[in-house]
């Protein structure tokens, strides 16, 4: 506890406190306060803590819908103070004056080092303007003594007489400096009271949603833009209406209210320390999360993002409502404004419009950091690694069984629900920033979100931390009991390096199926130290068990496509800051899908090393789910063998560099999602969407070569027809031929926006591919 007639110094640390941008702070009519013949400017506050702010980020907060940060700079305390002196000052500013009842700023009781003190102390900075090299701040005596020599009535009655006399430049002269002391004035600022108004709030909502529909609309019809004017016009009715009503003039008595000396400054940035110290306190508390998860993140604002619910805002760091009140009542009368989009500008992520938008974006090389300020991205990640780590400490120990089985175990670790118990583990719904609405008020939901929470907090972990921890941190929380938790985490290695635990290459000579794998190690550069489990990788289902590979690959597939998952998830996460977890999914699944996978095996050749019953040798064509399936396993060959170093090689170099077609191509959508895409963007106004509806027509053949033939409508019309072995393919057949044949603005529109914004690389991209077409004609030629 700190003594109050003394300025404790040694015991607190002193930080002095800046904002910027400095709009809205900075004004024009400053509180000045004089003094031996000098003036002393107010520019901002001091913070005393009784511990220091280490490893505390910077607080930043969107005001004015301009974005700031607030800095604290760590400073030599000033001496010319005492600790009563600030609680008199805080007490009458932050309590008689900007009303702050509910910002509390005691520590929990058990807080025995400083009882009865405040976590934190503040002090007005008045700065001599003197231009001496060291900012002179003015004593807080002085300031006190101010404050009582300029607290009289607004109007003394002595002199009312003279005042009677005034014209409009003495009123100018009140104005700004006046703080009501009578509480609570229903002044509200015309917008507010416009906005409070149950039928401008009705024509303001079907304006703007008419305003989003348009905008999402590719080509806008006359009547519609006629609508949207006039509903612009009635809204402008509506406020004018409030404004004339405003205009008059009411007469008040000056009884009761009391100059204070105090200007807008100080209140501007006395609104901006319960953020501060909310967020100083929070990333304390963080601290304590620290110690739960048993690893500490340098990156502060790293383990903040993956706490942070997308529901969070951070705007006042108390009650909004009573914050806005004193900023309307004591703050700056005309703030100047940022730009309305900067809270939603990375924010955005619904409408088509936005989706072709950053879905059009490329891979960065070199990547900033993410714009978007909530977990949904880590949890993406998260998500990836924890499915990740289930799926190998479960293929490593449970050698035996197959992949149908792994898959339960698997759903049952990585479910929800489950998800949801360890995050009570950490208690991460006492760390979890969330707007505390209707949305997570039932318990279902709020678990739900601890859930997701969980997923970015091992997201951050691994990003930060690496895989190890990662791996260490869940372990931890999956088994209490030391016996459990070290089977989990020390699981044995697999059959085939027991058997030959230094190597297996020895085997070669001897056997022709090895010998021939040697071809492919080859043709990737990589030599495997057990090169049975690349043959294993290369066993097709069909063969039975054999003492060679000891089984088929399937296993391996439900292993590798765990690590695909994790490593594409990873490349997307940090290359493409500006996408959605939903846009990075869609990308995903552009990389690791059957197709993509069978064709990377294909240029590999893999086909050719499959190993399968076929007695003859001969060559055969592969399913394209087989290809996918040799693909997937030797994924999992490759990380058993070596690493996921190698694994993100592979990629780098097999996966990776498609990304560029499929974006330009604006192929990482399916033709069905596609097209539901562009049914949506001709709905009108007022009425249900349409949707595209599937029909299926015939089914011809027996039931293992069946063809389905399907037709696809739009509001009655038929508008594409397709034909598949599968009900899903001949669906997606059909999409595929409405999109080319039925003219959808909205796909005109996304080509045109592709082409407009990569001319150039469109234009090396077809020429490339002329160019291999061409190579292997001649190829073909040469052979023939
Ligand atoms: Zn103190």
């Amino acid at each position: 506890m700190c003594r109050p007639m003394n300025n404790n110094s040694g015991k607190l640390f002193h930080y002095r406190i800046t904002v910027s941008p400095p709009t809205n702070f900075l004004t024009d009519r400053p509180t000045v306060i004089e003094y031996d013949d000098h003036e002393y400017l107010f520019e901002g506050f001091s913070l005393f803590s009784h511990t220091p702010l280490t490893n505390i980020p910077l607080c930043r907060v969107i005001r004015f819908n301009i974005d700031y940060t607030i800095h604290f700079i760590e400073e030599m305390t000033p001496e010319n103070y005492c600790v009563k002196g600030l609680e008199l000052f805080s007490s009458y500013l932050f309590k008689d004056i900007l009303e702050l009842y509910d910002w509390n700023l005691t520590g929990p009781e058990i807080d025995i080092d400083s009882p009865g003190c405040q976590k934190f102390h503040f002090m007005p900075r008045f700065v001599g303007s003197c231009l001496t090299e060291v900012k002179e701040v003015l004593s807080m005596h002085q300031v006190l003594l101010y404050l009582l020599r300029c607290n009289k009535p607004l109007v003394p009655e002595e002199e009312i007489a003279d005042m009677l006399q005034w014209e409009g430049a003495g009123l100018a002269e009140i104005r700004g400096g006046v703080q009501g002391h009578d509480r609570h004035q229903p002044w509200h600022e015309a917008q507010l009271a416009t906005r409070g108004d149950p039928q401008y709030q009705k024509l303001w909502k079907s304006y703007v949603k008419l305003r989003h529909l348009l905008a999402n609309s590719p080509k806008v019809k006359q009547v519609d833009k006629q609508k949207l004017t006039q509903r612009e016009e009635a809204l402008q009715k509506i406020r004018q209406k409030n404004t004339m009503r405003r205009e008059v003039t009411v007469e008040l008595s000056s009884q009761g209210f009391w100059k204070t000396g105090i200007r807008s400054d100080v209140c501007q940035h006395a609104m901006m320390l319960p953020v501060l110290t909310h967020h100083i306190r929070y990333h304390q508390c963080l601290m304590h999360l620290d110690k739960l998860i048993g690893y500490v993140f340098k990156e502060r604002c790293l383990l903040q993002l993956g706490m942070t619910h997308p529901s969070h805002h951070l705007n006042f760091g108390m009650n909004p409502d009573h914050a806005r009140n004193s900023l309307s009542n004591c703050g700056i009368r005309q703030p100047k404004y940022g730009d309305r989009k900067v809270h939603h500008m990375y924010m955005r992520k619904k409408g088509i419009n936005t989706l072709i938008n950053i879905m059009s974006r490329l891979g960065q090389d070199d990547p900033s950091p993410s714009r978007i300020n909530h977990n949904e991205r880590l949890e993406f990640l998260g998500d990836a690694v924890v499915e990740f780590l289930t799926s190998v400490h479960l293929y490593y120990l449970f050698p035996n069984l197959e992949e149908g089985g792994l898959a339960t175990y698997r759903t049952a670790i990585v479910q929800n629900q489950h998800l949801a118990m360890l995050a009570k583990k950490l208690e991460l719904d006492r760390f979890m920033l969330y707007a505390h609405g209707p949305d997570l008020c039932r318990e279902s939901d709020l678990r739900h979100a601890m859930a997701n929470c969980f997923e970015a907090l091992i997201g951050a972990v691994y990003l930060e931390g690496g895989l190890e921890e990662a791996k260490q941190l869940f372990g931890r929380l999956l088994f209490n009991g030391e016996d459990l938790r070290d089977v989990w985490l020390q699981y044995p290695p697999h059959p085939l390096q027991v058997q030959e635990p230094t190597t297996d290459r020895q085997l070669i000579e001897t056997s022709p199926v090895l010998q021939k794998l040697t071809d492919f190690e080859d043709a990737i550069g990589v030599l495997f130290t057990h090169v049975r489990l690349l043959a294993r990788a290369f066993t097709l289902r069909t063969v039975g068990f054999n003492h060679l590979t000891l089984g088929h690959n399937q296993r391996m597939e439900f292993l590798g496509d765990s690590i695909m998952q994790l490593v594409a998830t990873e490349y997307l996460f940090i290359h493409f800051p500006d996408h959605h977890e939903g846009h990075l999914t869609l990308l995903r699944s552009s990389l690791v899908n059957n197709r993509t996978q069978a064709k990377v095996a294909e240029e590999l050749g893999m086909q050719e090393f499959a190993i399968t019953n076929d007695k003859t040798k001969r060559p055969v064509a592969l399913r394209t789910k087989t290809l996918a399936d040799l693909l997937e396993s030797f994924i999992a060959a490759l990380y058993i063998d070596k690493d996921l170093v190698y694994v993100h090689t592979f990629m780098n170099v097999c996966f990776f560099p498609r990304l560029k077609e499929f974006i330009l191509n604006q192929d990482w959508n399916d033709p069905k999602s596609q097209l539901q895409q562009c049914c949506l963007t001709l709905r009108t106004e007022g009425k249900e969407p349409d949707i595209p509806l599937y029909k299926t027509l015939q089914t011809v053949g027996p039931s293992h070569a069946r063809t389905y033939t399907v037709a696809v409508y739009f509001k009655g019309e038929r508008i594409g027809c397709g034909k598949g072995p599968s009900i899903q393919q001949a669906e997606m057949g059909a999409a595929m031929d409405a999109l080319e044949k039925y003219n959808f603005p909205q796909m005109a529109h996304q080509k045109r926006f592709i082409e407009r914004k990569y001319r150039q690389e469109l234009r090396e991209m077809r020429r490339e591919r002329e160019r291999l077409e061409k190579e292997s004609d001649e190829t073909d030629d040469s052979r023939k």
